[in-house]
């Protein structure tokens, strides 16, 4: 068997010959026959005396059929048609080879960074998932800060006056302390009475005599509980 691969390559060249009357194309010389020959569409080879006048192949009837002159070297791929069918078959195989060499060792690089990265990939997995629940978990909490503001914001008037009872004390604080320090400016806000304790009127009492416009702006904008009237 292995004597079979060390036979020459078949040129096959040497076996074309006309289909009516087997001319051979290539003589035993190696010259080509001066007759000329001619390739048909339906893939027949005649020589000039049996090619037919009204475009028929004269070894199948085909109709209408389209002619080429024969010659050694042919476009593809009628050229294949005469090539070495065991030299197609090792430019196939070397065809194989190579590319099935170029994918595997593609493949195995990859295959190399899929063992190096999945480590990192199962870690990187676990905290995605940890984040995710981190991401619900801050969004509930501003869900429930936001709740807890508007609460609170419905009991402004409660906070507010909570807010200006603790004013007035950290006010007082202030003032007793420029009383000691005797800074300019502590000094001087010693003095001025607290715009809402001045214009608030005990219940029972009138208010003093102002003209009436004034008199209806104080009211007003200290908030108090006294009737006007
Ligand atoms: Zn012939
Ligand atoms: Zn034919």
């Amino acid at each position: 068997m292995s004597n079979v691969s060390a036979a020459p390559d078949l040129d096959f060249w040497e076996f074309v010959n006309c289909g009516i009357c087997h001319l051979e194309f290539v003589k035993e010389n190696g010259t080509l026959s001066t007759v000329p020959f001619w390739l048909t569409e339906c893939g027949h080879v005649v020589c000039n005396s049996h090619i037919n006048p009204d475009h028929s192949c004269s070894e199948c009837g085909g109709q209408g059929v389209q002619l080429m002159p024969l010659a050694r070297e042919l476009e593809p791929p009628m050229s294949q048609w005469f090539a070495s069918a065991p030299t197609a078959f090792d430019a196939v195989g070397y065809a194989l080879r190579f590319q099935m060499n170029m994918m595997a060792n593609l493949l195995r690089y990859f295959r190399k960074k899929y063992i190096q990265y999945r480590p990192l990939y199962d870690r990187l997995k676990e905290e995605h998932a940890e984040t995710k629940r981190l991401k619900k978990l801050v969004d509930e909490l501003k869900l429930e800060n936001q709740q807890l503001r508007q609460h609170l914001h419905i009991n402004n008037g409660d906070e507010r006056t909570l807010h200006s009872n603790k004013r007035r004390r950290v006010d007082e604080d202030v003032s007793y302390a420029g009383h000691r320090t005797s800074s300019p400016r502590s000094t001087a806000s010693v003095p001025t009475p607290h715009g809402p304790d001045r214009l608030t009127l005990p219940p029972g009492h009138h208010p003093p005599h102002f003209n009436s416009r004034q008199s209806i702006q104080t009211y007003d904008s200290a908030g108090s509980q006294q009737s006007i009237a």
